[in-house]
């Protein structure tokens, strides 16, 4: 085959390109394969499908192309990010200990403390920016380690091959969730780490539309336990929305490459606002894990976190607000800003969320791809109003 796909802009456009060239009919798309059961034309030997649950070609050649995307063996498609997540923590059995980073997904973190602990898999919850704290938290019985890079809200930062290391001196799987960067900024499979997890329902898909998970392992044989896995909870994504997640996928490095853009000016902006008390975006120098994140990553990506003084400013900046969307998500066409506190926080206690800097004046925002100019125009009235409400006198 020629070679087509050396850079990652050009695979992400030419990912189905092994499915759609093999079509009887030319189509570039890959079909939309609405079919639960398939013909068997022998008695002896079934086809390469029989029933969508085990494989559905639209599933298919979404799974090929994640799993090219992220240089790894084997892709899984999954009916959400935590229906992957949910099938990778299967491969650890009653009796395991799983370390999980304390900065975890909300649902993950439900996941572990709720489920797991049912089927007794016991977890510890750290701070894997501290690698020392994190080796020290090893048992005999720990089997995974968890990671979050960037993590949710405050952006920390996890050193991937420290991890790793770690991971490897005491035989157990590294999971990293690859959310926020996508395998277009970073790649950890490169890094030694074992499943890559997504949340495709965000940046990958992009548009708001789908709610979708996908999983890839580096080694062939964990693939083969995972597919397994995934085909006895059957909780795969369908054929629609597989297809729905490669279109996305194609322009994936335009939307991400512009909204990053963006949000760097963004940045800049926001820390030159006096009524703002802080920035988190790992693609400033001052963030803590910036020069971690440089190594294993090529971007800051279009996410980042900025604090306010307090509940009544930053009730009055989200009530000032124009364009983007005020709601949960992100990762998509238009901005979304989040409110921490009562959002993907709002079951954790309010001194220990406050402890770990998710304060009532915490905002997140993924910047999407409105002008960014109309964004900064409107942040700024925005914040002028959260200025008034604050103390009348100041002035931005
Ligand atoms: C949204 C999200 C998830 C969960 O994914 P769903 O598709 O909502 O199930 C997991 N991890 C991160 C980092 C997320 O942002």
């Amino acid at each position: 085959m020629v070679a087509f796909d050396d850079h990652l802009e050009t695979k992400l456009v030419h990912g189905a390109k092994k499915q759609t060239s093999q079509s009887e009919t030319g189509a570039v798309n890959v079909p939309i394969h609405l079919s639960s059961t398939f013909h068997q034309k022998s008695f002896d030997s079934f086809g390469p499908y029989d029933y969508s649950r085990s494989g559905n070609p639209t599933r298919d050649a979404l799974e090929e192309i994640i799993a090219d995307l992220e240089e790894g063996t084997t892709g899984l498609a999954f009916a959400s990010g935590m229906a992957a997540i949910s099938a990778a923590f299967m491969l650890v059995s009653a009796g395991d200990h799983v370390l999980v980073s304390k900065d975890v997904y909300g649902g993950t973190y439900r996941l572990t403390t709720e489920l797991l602990t049912r089927f007794n898999i016991d977890h510890t919850f750290v701070d894997m920016t501290n690698l020392e704290e994190t080796a020290k938290a090893v048992q005999p019985n720990t089997k995974v380690i968890y990671v979050e890079t960037p993590a949710n809200p405050l952006m920390n930062i996890t050193d991937i091959e420290g991890i790793v290391k770690i991971a490897k001196a005491n035989n157990c799987l590294t999971f990293v969730d690859n959310t926020f960067m996508t395998p277009l900024y970073q790649k950890p499979l490169n890094l030694g780490v074992d499943i890559v997890l997504h949340s495709a329902t965000k940046f990958l898909s992009g548009h708001s539309d789908v709610v979708a998970g996908l999983a890839v392992t580096r080694d062939k044989q964990l693939g083969e336990r995972l597919k397994f896995i995934q085909n006895t909870l059957g909780s795969i994504l369908g054929p629609q929305d597989s297809w729905l997640l490669i279109r996305g996928i194609k322009t994936l490095s335009a939307r991400l490459d512009r909204s990053t853009e963006s949000a760097k000016k963004i940045t800049d902006f926001l820390l030159k606002q006096s009524i703002v008390e802080k920035v988190y975006y790992p693609g400033l120098e001052s963030h803590p894990g910036f020069s971690i994140h440089q190594r294993q990553s090529t971007s800051g990506g279009a996410l980042l976190s900025f604090r306010l003084p307090d509940r009544e400013t930053t009730k009055a900046f989200v009530e000032a607000i124009k364009y983007p969307v005020f709601a949960v998500s992100l990762g998509a066409v238009e901005s979304i800003l989040s409110y921490p506190a009562t959002m993907s926080h709002a079951a954790m206690p309010k001194e220990e969320r406050e402890a770990r800097g998710i304060t009532d004046g915490l905002l997140r925002l993924s910047v999407g791809l409105e002008n960014v100019d109309d964004l900064i125009a409107d942040i700024k009235q925005a914040l002028q109003v959260a200025v008034n409400q604050h103390t009348p006198e100041t002035s931005i």
